[in-house]
Parts: structure tokens; C-alpha cells; sequence
């Protein structure tokens, strides 16, 4: 019987490869500019076209390779970065599986071209998916130039993964934003077609690159923090808990230079901030770790993204407490300005339907007299408690009047008793109890009434009398731009006001002005994260529920009479009938029933 087994052909072996370490255009820039850096490179510039699907070019500046190298450098673990086993747990370089070059040149068209420091001439070769065509002297500057045409050109299946070209150009823009993060001394270019979108050069430290790459608001706004304890360090910049974001995408944590995304350091920085955030929320930090590189080992995952620490648990506590202890000593504290932590539950669901089917669909008439009296109690303190609290409704509250009782709903025809621990209403309800949470229903209000406005293609606006302007990092430049147009069908107006930023001319009415800036950016990450824009139309629920998060009244927070009869009657306005996002309830009854026989009165 023949063998069934054989040995793959070395360019399916890089194919192969090519499926773990390159994905899409950043993947392959991320292999690119990690083996300028280990050249030594000052100066590194990176052009590409179509977000990196039909062009990536990698110049650099560093050593170059010479005229046998060009062509060691495409064979499958070749490397001049380790030469054995031991030299694995001493790395001080970016790279050493010797993978990405033939990985990258087996799935598209690739030119190399590379000249050392003292050879008279460079040397060039042509391949073409990973086969080379040519090899010729060419007259260059030292350093090598890399051109990756036509990515996955003989792989539609792989091709068709691939986003659009703004998505791609997002992603290509963070890989270089966070490499050029952790090497504040080395000049990194991006360009698109030719537009020049990142521009760094050698700068002073951590927060210039900062300010740079993430805005200089933002990088005013972090904190700096170093600390050392047996053998480990803890670096770099990180934000006071009132600035933060809706997503991780702010996380940059690096361990002996190399940006990683890795479960435990980012479990760690959360613990650092623990009490201080918000469910949902997250900081911003740009943070190094340094550590002995024998007790980290960074060959756990092809793209080295993920790291296994030798003393895991030391090192998560390492740096969480290094962030607690930061935090409790910085400013913002006792700072008498600044601001307590917003709070903003995304997480926070929705009722589901069957959670209010006990809501009856009218009231008797029989408690009319009730009504009207609870209704003149509220009027009667309307004068004392408004002005006070008048920003909590970004709508004006309802007129109460006689006129208006014959139309009261059910909520409003309740029998308001009180607030209990500053989050819930008591409200009566024939003989019995119902508890209103204020804040979520709060929160429904304002979805319905945001999705009843979209449906009707229209979400009412406010301008902006003091229009802010927001800045961003270049990733999120780009995919802002491409979320523009989703953007303002929400009701948020942005203009582009150069550079990476954008003026805000108009939010929704029914938001609050003062978290504007934190709404658009929330929003703009829940859109990014749901991908192409049509797909918002469907997830459009989800990005409502989000920006209803943003309106005010929450828990803990004392509700005049007025107040909580104006809250009523919005909640008599909403369509409880209509199809709603699952989650929590806004209301819970106790039947009278219930509560004799909890005192075995029954
Ligand atoms: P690795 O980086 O893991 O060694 P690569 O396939 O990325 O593997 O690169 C193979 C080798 O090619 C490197 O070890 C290095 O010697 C050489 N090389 C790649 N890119 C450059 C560059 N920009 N400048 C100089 N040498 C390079
Ligand atoms: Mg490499």
C-alpha cells in the first residue's frame, strides 16, 4: 500500500503560515514595521492604497540585509534574530519565528529591495506568490523598502474577508499608532493614496507621542505613573477615573516594548481602577511593563499578542496595586473641580415584555378623586422644586392641569407615595404596591421616544450653542469619518474641523448636553464595533438603548413631586405594547394579597 502521508510543499507550508500570522493589511504592516524597529531603524514610512488591499509599502532606515540575505529571508524559519533555544527566553528583539516575510510573500506580489550600509548598490526581487521572478542590483538608500501588492490575489476566500477599505485603513492606523506609541524616539509616516494621515517624529517622551497620536486634550488629561518592585516596572500614562470610555480600545499595555492585548495585565488594570469606574466603563492607559524576559514567554501566540507570564498572579497584582495606589494619591481625588465618575450603565437592558404584562391597560374610574388630589400636590410644589432641578429633563415637564386629567394613563393616575432610597417610586395602585425603578424607567422613556423618532426618519435636534471640539486618535479618525453618516441620521451633527478632530454642531434633544462628547464617542464605538453601516438598521436598538443611557436621572438621586409626576406621565406616553429590547424590568407589583399574607393577616 502507497504512503498516505507526505511531507507539504514548502510555499503551501507558508500559506499555511500566512493563515495565523497575516489576516488582513495591519497584520502585515504589524510584521513589516516590527522588523524595521529590530534593523535599528530612526525613520519609518509606511504608504499604502485601497486601506492596504491593493498597496503596502514599508520603507525603513536600518541596517538592510545583504545580497544572500534578501533571498535567506523568504525561506521558512529564517531568522537572524535567535540561534537557539535559550535565545527564546532572552528576546530582545520584535520578531524571531522567521515566518512573517515568506508568509506575506506567498499571498501576494511582493518587491524587496534591501542595501546595506557599506554595499556599493541594493539588491531586488520580484515574487510573486512566494515564487521569485527576479532578482537584480538596484540603486537605493540604505535600509529596505517592502511593497506588498494585491494581498490574498490568488485567495478569493481570504480576499472576501477582508473589510472595506476605511475599516482596513482604521486598523492599519492603530497597528501604527501603537507601535509608534512605544517608541516615542523613532520617526513613523503613514500615508493613504498619499495623504499624509500620521506624521511623528522623534519626540520628547511619552505624553508628546501621546498627544500626537491620541490628542492633546486627552494626553493633558493622563497622569503619569513609574514604579518598580522586585524586578518588575510599571510605566507610562493613565487616565483619572472621570475620563473614560466605552470600550477596551483605549487599553495600550505593552511588556518589554511589544503591544500586547493579554487577559491578565488587562484584568489587572481593571482591578487598578476597580471602585472608581462605572460597570462598562474603561480607562485610558498607555502603560509598559518590564519584566525579565526568562519569566515571560511571548511565544504563546503566532501574531505575539498574548504573553504567558511565569509569575502570573505577582504580576497582576504588581499592577494593579501600582494603579490603585496611583490613583489614590493623584489629584482628582480632592480636586474641588473635578467630577465624579459618570455614570453611564451600558450594560443595562431593557424590560422584557412579559415583565410588564401586569400593567393594566387603563385605570377605574372610581379612583378619579384620588388622582386629581395626588395631581394638585404635585402642582402645589411646583414653584419651590423646579428651578433646582430643571436640567434633569432635557423636555420641558408637562403642564399638570385639570384639563388634562380625563386624559391621564395609567402611571399618571397612580397614587404617588413617596421615593424610597433616593432609586425607587412607591406609587399605589387600587390596593396594590408598585415599585418604580426611576432610573430605568428613565432610560425606556428616552429609547422610545428616540426610536419612535427614527422610525419617522427624523431624530430631533439641539444645537449646540458652544459647539465642542472633539479630537481622536487616528484610528478612530478614520472610522468616525466613515460613521458620519449613521452619525447624523442619530441625531449627532459632526463637522470635520482639521486635523484629527471634529466640531459638534447638534445632538438629539432629549440628550443631555453635558455628556456630549462622551455620547458621540460611545455611540461611534458601538457603531464601529456592529461593523458596515447597514447593518445599523438592524442593531438599531442596540445603538438607542446606548444613547438613552446618556440621558439623567439616575439612581440615587432625590426626585421633587414634580419630577416624578412628570417622569409618570412619560411613561404613560411610551408604547409599552410595542416590540421591546429584553433586559431589565422598569416596574414591580406587589398585590395587597402579597404583602397580608407576608404578615399572615391572610
Ligand atoms: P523574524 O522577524 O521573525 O526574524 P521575518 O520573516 O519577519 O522573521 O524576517 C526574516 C529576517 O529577514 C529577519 O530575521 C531579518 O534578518 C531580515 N529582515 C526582515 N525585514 C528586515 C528589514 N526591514 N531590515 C533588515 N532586515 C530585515
Ligand atoms: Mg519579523
Amino acid at each position: 500500500m502507497p504512503n498516505l502521508i507526505q511531507i507539504l510543499p514548502e510555499n503551501l507550508c507558508n500559506k499555511i503560515a500566512a493563515g495565523e500570522v497575516v489576516e488582513r493589511p495591519a497584520s502585515v504592516v504589524k510584521e513589516l514595521i516590527e522588523n524595521c524597529l529590530d534593523a535599528g531603524a530612526r525613520d519609518i514610512s509606511i504608504e499604502i492604497e485601497k486601506g492596504g488591499k491593493k498597496l503596502i509599502r514599508v520603507i525603513d532606515d536600518g541596517s538592510g540585509m545583504g545580497r544572500e540575505d534578501v533571498f535567506l529571508c523568504l525561506e521558512r524559519h529564517a531568522t537572524s534574530k535567535i540561534t537557539s533555544d535559550d535565545d527564546l527566553f532572552r528576546l530582545q528583539t520584535l520578531g524571531f519565528r522567521g515566518e512573517a516575510l515568506p508568509s506575506i510573500a506567498s499571498v501576494s506580489r511582493m518587491i524587496l529591495r534591501s542595501r546595506l550600509k557599506n554595499a556599493d548598490a541594493g539588491m531586488e526581487l520580484t515574487i510573486e506568490g512566494g515564487e521569485i521572478k527576479r532578482a537584480d542590483a538596484c540603486g537605493m538608500a540604505v535600509g529596505t523598502s517592502i511593497e506588498v501588492r494585491d494581498l490574498f490575489f490568488r485567495m478569493p476566500a481570504r480576499r472576501k474577508f477582508l473589510r472595506r477599505d476605511e475599516t482596513e485603513l482604521a486598523h492599519v492606523g492603530e497597528v501604527v499608532t501603537k507601535t509608534a506609541l512605544a517608541h516615542p524616539d523613532i520617526q513613523f509616516r503613514l500615508f493613504h493614496h498619499g495623504r499624509n494621515l500620521i506624521d511623528v517624529r522623534p519626540q520628547d517622551g511619552l505624553r508628546a507621542r501621546v498627544a500626537s497620536l491620541l490628542g492633546r486634550t486627552l494626553a493633558d488629561d493622563l497622569v503619569a505613573i513609574d514604579c518598580a518592585d522586585r524586578g518588575c516596572r510599571l510605566h507610562g500614562l493613565m487616565s483619572q477615573p472621570q475620563t473614560n470610555r466605552s470600550t477596551t480600545g483605549s487599553i495600550y499595555t505593552f511588556v518589554n516594548g511589544r503591544y500586547i492585548r493579554d487577559r491578565v495585565v488587562q484584568h489587572a488594570v481593571m482591578e487598578g481602577y476597580r471602585t472608581l469606574l462605572p460597570k462598562g466603563r474603561y480607562p485610558v492607559v498607555v502603560l509598559f511593563l518590564e519584566i525579565d524576559p526568562e519569566t515571560v514567554d511571548v511565544n504563546v501566540h503566532p501574531t505575539k499578542h498574548e504573553v504567558r507570564f511565569r509569575q502570573q498572579g505577582e504580576v497582576h497584582d504588581f499592577i494593579a496595586a501600582a494603579l490603585a495606589a496611583n490613583l489614590s494619591s493623584s489629584s482628582w481625588v480632592s480636586h474641588p473641580g473635578s467630577q465624579a465618575p459618570i455614570e453611564t450603565t451600558v450594560s443595562i437592558p431593557f424590560h422584557s415584555e412579559s415583565s410588564l404584562s401586569t400593567v393594566p391597560g387603563g385605570f377605574a374610574g372610581a379612583r378619579q378623586i384620588e388622582i386629581r388630589e395626588s395631581l394638585q400636590r404635585y402642582g402645589a410644589r411646583e414653584p419651590v422644586t423646579m428651578p433646582a432641578r430643571k436640567d434633569l429633563f432635557t423636555m420641558p415637564p408637562p403642564v399638570v392641569s385639570r384639563e388634562t386629567l380625563a386624559e391621564e394613563g395609567f402611571f399618571s393616575g397612580l397614587r404617588y407615595i413617596g421615593q424610597y432610597h433616593n432609586s425607587y417610586l412607591l406609587c399605589q395602585d387600587g390596593p396594590d404596591l408598585l415599585i418604580i425603578d426611576q432610573h430605568a424607567a428613565h432610560e425606556r422613556i428616552g429609547f422610545e421616544r428616540l426610536r419612535a423618532q427614527w422610525q419617522l426618519g427624523q431624530i430631533e435636534q439641539q444645537r449646540l450653542l458652544f459647539p465642542p471640539v472633539l479630537e481622536f486618535s487616528h484610528a478612530e479618525f478614520a472610522q468616525m469619518q466613515e460613521q458620519l453618516p449613521a452619525l447624523l441620521k442619530l441625531g449627532m451633527e459632526l463637522e470635520h474641523f482639521g486635523g484629527q478632530a471634529f466640531v459638534l454642531k447638534a445632538i438629539p434633544q432629549i440628550l443631555d448636553q453635558r455628556n456630549a462628547e462622551q455620547l458621540v464617542r460611545d455611540v461611534a464605538a458601538e457603531l464601529a464595533s456592529l461593523g458596515r453601516s447597514n447593518l445599523i438598521e438592524e442593531a438599531v436598538d442596540k445603538v438607542l438603548i446606548l444613547m438613552s443611557c446618556h440621558r439623567m436621572i439616575r439612581a440615587n438621586q432625590a426626585l421633587s413631586d414634580v419630577q416624578v409626576m412628570a417622569l409618570l406621565q412619560d411613561l404613560d406616553r411610551i408604547d409599552f405594547s410595542a416590540q421591546c429590547p429584553h433586559g431589565r424590568p422598569v416596574m414591580h407589583r406587589f398585590s395587597l394579597a402579597h404583602i397580608e399574607k407576608f404578615f399572615h393577616r391572610i
